[in-house]
């Protein structure tokens, strides 16, 4: 029953060898515990147990071994205290807010975040009391201009799907901190491989598990990080009584995706940033947003702050939605979806689809224009990808 020490090493030593208990069955790979709940020797056990006297799994709503071992290799390598995972991305902003926040109390958002997530903060979360305020991503001024005696919680996404937008974590945790606020940051695009927020002073870390960190489009998921007390009890407190915890089987998943995120982010970047390259050279091709472009406003922040650029990157075509879509509708490699984090690029247009449900002055405001395209670029051979961009990317010359 060896549980692997972390002392001081590396974030891929880590990724392989963290948080997993071995049984005494002596298995080298992690095994799954598909259990909904757990025996005790005798019910005076039992009583100990539901009392906190004693440590031990319950249930698995509460705890399970294969969900635990996720958490704490998930933690590990972001340096956070606890974790906690959950049935989705969304799940996971959801146990947060409703772990930390009460009514009259106000949070502050960047514009530029998962569609699903202004749909929580605006139809729900106001429904009880929370009030939001949304700023822009990169502007420390506004953040600190929107914040209110009650204001808990600073939100946001760096860097930002599709445009590439960062934000100083380091300045805005400063200014969260100047103010008594919470600084969460969802580190869905980078992942803890490629940038880690904790280390630059955000106090939790959100994942959707379902992209990167399973990496192969197989599960959904999400994880809360962060400190033993607000993330180890008052979120994991509100999970465990509402109930959207990961399943083992996902876990698990998860828990074998970690052993080879950076790899796969490692080429996930380098494709990206070949890929963008490509497309700057091209004519019919007027922008292209991705922090690892020098002539990306953000590029030397990117270089401090993230030890690589992504996988997502986004371009703009003259002629609009029809030259866009036109763009889409000429590949036959890429996967039409909005799906990002996989070994698949997928294509999508912004506008219409995870932006479609913002007005028109909201996407303009946002830069989402009708000729931008984001692709969330796979691990295929970068020439295939660039030779099917190029079928319909020719057309428009
Ligand atoms: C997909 C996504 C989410 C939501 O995750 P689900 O697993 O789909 O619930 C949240 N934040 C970001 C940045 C995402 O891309």
């Amino acid at each position: 029953m060896q549980e692997f020490e972390l002392n001081d090493y590396a974030l891929e030593t880590i990724a392989v060898r963290a948080g997993y208990r071995r049984t005494a069955e002596g298995e080298h790979s992690e095994a799954i515990f598909p259990t909904s709940s757990f025996v005790f020797a005798s019910a005076g056990e039992a009583a100990a147990r539901f009392g906190g006297e004693s440590p031990g799994n319950i249930y698995s709503r509460f705890t399970n071994p294969t969900v635990r071992a996720f958490e704490r290799r998930l933690a590990a390598m972001e340096g956070g205290e606890a974790c906690v995972a959950t049935a989705s991305g969304m799940a996971a902003i959801l146990a947060m807010l409703m772990g930390l926040l009460r009514s009259g109390d106000h949070l502050v958002c960047s514009h530029s975040v998962f569609g699903t997530t202004t749909v929580l903060l605006n139809t729900y979360m106001v429904r009880f009391g929370v009030e939001v305020s949304y700023v822009s991503l990169s502007d420390l001024g506004a953040w600190k201009a929107a914040t209110r005696p009650n204001t808990r919680l600073y939100f946001c996404e760096t860097p930002s799907n599709p445009l590439g937008e960062l934000v100083d974590i380091a300045a805005l945790a400063r200014i969260a901190h100047e103010h008594d606020v919470l600084l969460a940051v969802d580190n869905c695009l980078c992942t803890p491989a490629l940038q880690r927020p904790l280390a630059h002073g955000a106090d939790l870390v959100i994942h959707s598990a379902t992209k990167f960190l399973d990496g192969q489009g197989r599960c959904l998921g999400g994880a809360v990080v962060g400190d033993a007390e607000r993330v180890g009890k008052e979120v994991y407190g509100f999970l465990r009584s509402a109930g959207p915890t990961m399943s083992p089987f996902n876990a698990w998943v998860f828990l074998k995706g970690l052993e080879t995120l950076h790899l796969r982010m490692r080429e996930h970047s380098t494709n990206a940033l070949a890929l963008a390259r490509w497309l700057r050279a091209h004519p019919a091709v007027t922008t292209v947003h991705y922090p690892g472009l020098e002539e990306h406003p953000q590029h030397a922040l990117a270089d401090a702050q993230q030890s690589g650029y992504g996988g997502v990157l986004s371009f703009e075509v003259h002629g609009g939605r029809s030259a866009a879509w036109s763009v889409i509708d000429q590949t036959r490699l890429l996967s039409i979806t909005a799906n990002l984090g996989d070994t698949k690029t997928t294509i999508t247009h912004p506008a219409t689809t995870t932006h479609g449900r913002l007005t028109p002055e909201q996407r303009q405001a946002q830069g989402i224009t009708e000729g931008l395209v984001r692709v969330a670029v796979g691990l295929e051979a970068i020439g295939d990808i660039q030779r099917d961009l190029a079928r319909g990317l020719d057309l428009l010359q």
